[in-house]
């Protein structure tokens, strides 16, 4: 009945009749699809706060343990799932509560506590806890990844604390309401979302539009106290931000970066001299991203259960899309996918390039990490099954760049677009 004005509804059936009949379309029913932004529920989350703000913000018998955990707050490493567990799975709110605080973003920015911890609560409650890597726990990792590379030495000082809330809130927004599929999964079956966003950057436009509206949700405007001006710079950087997420992006935001490798200036206190906007805002978008994409340069306990998780959930894509007739996306395939080669081939296609190009810019700061990324790439190598028909050359037992290539493709088609304009 797609298009038509009558809607379906089913009556519990009599016995001689069928149990569909159809209606006329009520006239309560919102006549304004588009104007509503669908993932918006009603229940407020269960744990909001009473008059007292719990120290992390969240309700838990298990305080001790926490405080313990996060004191990691400002170390590459913070074992966030130990964070998810210590508090009644709300790492989010903990995490950001913790940034928030060691930040003194609340001071400079006359966030109200109360506010704050309804705002994170309400975003948590939006992210989906029954999808396996999509969850607040990675909106947790990548927000409190982004606050370790902010205070990298070679960008000391570099960023205002406007700069530095927005990269903050971006990463803890960045993918609120994941459905567990990606755009591409969304675009194949005439989603919705696609709909709604004319098949670009699908998921990083929801994200965006639900972060923000959540922001106008009761005693959720943690901006409230932020000149217009401010509101209106911290909103143009944050969509910039997670707009930049979109995989699409990714080898272009790379070939920017090298760029600005290549053309490297640094001030006399030897930090990085961004004096532009755009500068700015690409030195950002690539943190973002950079925190978004560093599952294989955190310690090898953790990636591993990054990896099951995302594994997890790309499986999951592949039987619906497998149900559904379509094509399996790339890695999704839980028949032939081979969960090492598909861990080394993302470091080795987009991970590692990406990194090693951070390494440079922020030189010699990201030096150890970069370290845990080569041990992570051969930790997984050395896992690759090699079948005797593969014996000759590391080639033949290491990745596939097909995998890949919806990325690299893509990222090729918007240079070659590029190019052309000039
Ligand atoms: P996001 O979906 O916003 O988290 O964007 C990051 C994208 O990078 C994911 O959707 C994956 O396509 C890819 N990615 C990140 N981490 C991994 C990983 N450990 N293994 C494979 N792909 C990854
Ligand atoms: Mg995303
Ligand atoms: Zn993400």
């Amino acid at each position: 009945m797609a298009g038509s004005a009558a809607v379906r509804v089913s009556h519990p059936p009599p016995a001689d009749q069928p149990a569909e009949v159809e209606l006329p379309r009520l006239p309560t029913e919102d006549t304004r699809p588009m104007s509503r932004i669908s993932a918006l529920r009603g229940p407020r989350p269960s744990s909001l706060p009473t008059t007292v703000v719990p120290r992390f913000g969240v309700q838990t018998d298990q305080e001790a343990q926490l405080a313990k955990e996060l004191e990691d707050t400002n170390k590459w490493g913070l074992d966030v799932f130990k964070v998810a567990e210590l508090s009644g799975n709300r790492p989010l709110t903990a995490v950001m509560f913790s940034v928030f605080q060691e930040r003194d973003l609340l001071k400079t920015f006359q966030i109200p506590a109360d506010t704050l911890l309804t705002f994170l609560l309400t975003l948590e409650a939006h992210y989906h806890a029954d999808v396996a890597y999509h969850n607040s726990v990675h909106a947790a990792d990548v927000a409190q990844s982004v606050h370790v590379l902010l205070g990298t030495p070679a960008l000391e000082a570099v960023f205002t604390d406007l700069e530095v809330l927005a990269a903050i809130f971006a990463c803890a927004i960045h993918d609120v309401d994941h459905p567990g599929v990606s755009n591409q999964f969304l675009i194949n079956t005439n989603s919705e979302l696609a709909l709604m966003y004319n098949d670009m950057s699908v998921l990083e436009n929801h994200h965006l539009a639900v972060g923000f509206k959540l922001l106008q949700a009761e005693n959720c405007d943690i901006f409230r106290n932020l000149s217009a001006k401010q509101r209106l710079s911290l909103r143009r950087m944050v969509i910039d931000m997670v707009l930049a997420t979109d995989m699409s992006k990714h080898m272009s935001l790379l070939a920017e970066l090298k760029t600005m490798v290549e053309m490297k200036k640094v001030t006399s206190l030897g930090v990085l001299l961004l004096d532009n906007y755009s500068d700015r805002i690409q030195v950002l978008q690539s943190l973002v991203h950079c925190a978004d994409l560093s599952n294989p340069t955190k310690p090898l306990p953790l990636y591993r259960q990054w990896t099951d998780r995302i594994m997890a959930e790309f499986f999951q894509q592949g039987d619906r899309e497998r149900e559904l007739g379509l094509d399996i996306s790339p890695m999704c395939d839980k028949h032939t996918a081979s969960v090492e080669k598909s861990q080394v081939g993302f470091i080795d296609y987009i991970a590692h390039p990406l990194w090693e190009t951070w390494a440079d810019l922020v030189h010699p700061d990201a030096q150890e990490l970069l370290d845990t990324l080569e041990d992570n790439r051969e930790w997984y190598q050395s896992r690759i099954p090699c079948s005797p028909t593969h014996t000759v050359g590391q080639e033949r037992c290491g990745p596939d760049r097909f995998q890949f290539e919806l990325t690299l493709e893509e990222a090729e088609e918007e240079e070659e677009e590029g190019l052309a304009q000039h």
